[in-house]
């Protein structure tokens, strides 16, 4: 291996990323596609991931706040950005400074949008988003027509430039799900007021799919789409497989000690894990402070020595325990916490359904302390 010695560090494989985002284009032919880069690349690291998107023939890129746009602007990516949730506070001027696309949900939030605009000397590139169903960000129904008419405003003032009407579904992820149709189908109203109204047109791009959507949903589609979890090789809808995506991501650590213990040893706090005879254990220097979730204790596997072994006894901030019975282990052997799959080692889907949750939370919650390495 040509990796350095580290604890631990996250392997992030750009060339499975640009292949996922490859295979997601060809899902969608004809429409543009958004990366969503949000909360680190979802951990994988934001700018070299960036990069490989882009490289792999994505146009433009998605983050939650503005301050994750700005920093892809400081590394000197170009391509068009679509910063979508504005708490009151935000860097707006900055973002229109910097040519950084703005979702706007109200009437309250397009007129801080022009504010800022006008300060700016500019005019901003707003996205117009709908409440189609989730009732989280976008407007009601009630709300949406009130929304365009001010846009509008705003856009015949040249503070405005509409360039996306969007929505986000709520239930993509579990196919068949009634409210997915009726949010096609409120999404179409919207976008038709949109466009009597005068907020339409061939420029306009429209879109509301996810990873979800874009896999199964091909009415969906509209004029672009919004990849997230797929573009790290992770299924948005795991009963359905893979989708022949490549899981981008290994985490691995290196044992930092190894000893032998007697039966009946108590291993770490509360003693949750027993050893049921005399027995080899190793330390493994990860923990909940880098995203191995303290409910893993007694429950996920990680490879280690070319076998499977469970977590024994309580996820620690910093440190496990696994019990390798009469195997051989030796401090600074590589183990593996998840990866591909291809040597027998866990996946992140697999420590998702470990512990009751989604591969997005297992790979964003890896924390700072985890060097990500590139190949
Ligand atoms: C995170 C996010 C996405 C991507 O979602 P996935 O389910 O990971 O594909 C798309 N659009 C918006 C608005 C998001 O917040």
């Amino acid at each position: 291996m040509s990796f350095p010695m580290t604890p631990a560090e996250a392997r992030v494989d750009l060339s499975a990323i640009r292949e996922n985002v490859r295979q997601l284009a060809s899902h969608a032919p004809g429409a543009e596609m958004m990366v969503a880069v949000k909360a680190d690349a979802y951990g994988h690291g934001l700018v070299p991931v960036a990069r490989a998107c882009l490289e792999a023939g994505a146009g433009r890129l998605g983050t939650a706040y503005i301050r994750e746009a700005l920093d892809l602007r400081a590394a000197g990516i170009t391509a068009p950005i679509l910063a979508w949730i504005i708490p009151p506070g935000e860097p707006l001027e900055q973002a229109v400074g910097h040519d950084i696309e703005l979702s706007a949900s109200s009437v309250s939030m397009i007129d801080a949008i022009a504010d800022a605009a006008a300060e700016a000397g500019g005019a901003a590139r707003v996205h117009l988003k709908v409440d189609t169903g989730m009732s989280r960000g976008g407007a009601t129904a009630a709300e949406w027509a009130a929304l365009v008419q001010r846009a509008l405003r705003h856009q015949a003032e040249g503070v405005i430039e509409i360039v996306g009407l969007w929505s986000h579904f709520a239930c993509a992820d579990i196919p068949g799900d009634p409210s997915i149709a009726a949010q096609l189908a409120a999404f179409d109203e919207a976008l038709h007021i949109a466009e009597k109204a005068g907020a339409g047109g061939s420029h306009v791009i429209r879109h509301i799919a996810n990873s979800a959507a874009i896999l199964t949903l091909p009415q969906a589609r509209y004029d672009l789409v919004r990849p997230g979890i797929a573009t790290f090789g992770l299924s948005p809808v795991p009963r359905l497989g893979g989708f022949g995506l490549h899981p981008a991501m290994t985490l691995v650590a290196r044992i930092a000690l190894v000893k032998r213990v007697p039966a009946r040893s108590g291993v770490s706090y509360g003693h949750l894990y027993v050893t049921d005879r005399e027995t080899t254990l190793g330390l493994v220097p990860l923990g909940y402070a880098d995203g191995v979730l303290r409910h893993a204790t007694n429950v996920a596997e990680v490879m280690a020595g070319g076998r499977r072994r469970r977590i024994a006894g309580r996820v620690c901030m910093d440190q496990f325990m696994i019990d390798v019975g009469d195997d051989p282990l030796t401090e600074g052997d590589e183990v593996i916490l998840f990866g591909d799959g291809s040597r027998g080692e866990p996946t992140a889907q697999e420590w998702a359904d470990s512990l009751d949750t989604i591969t997005h939370e297992i790979v964003t919650r890896i924390g700072s302390r985890v060097p990500r390495v590139y190949r």
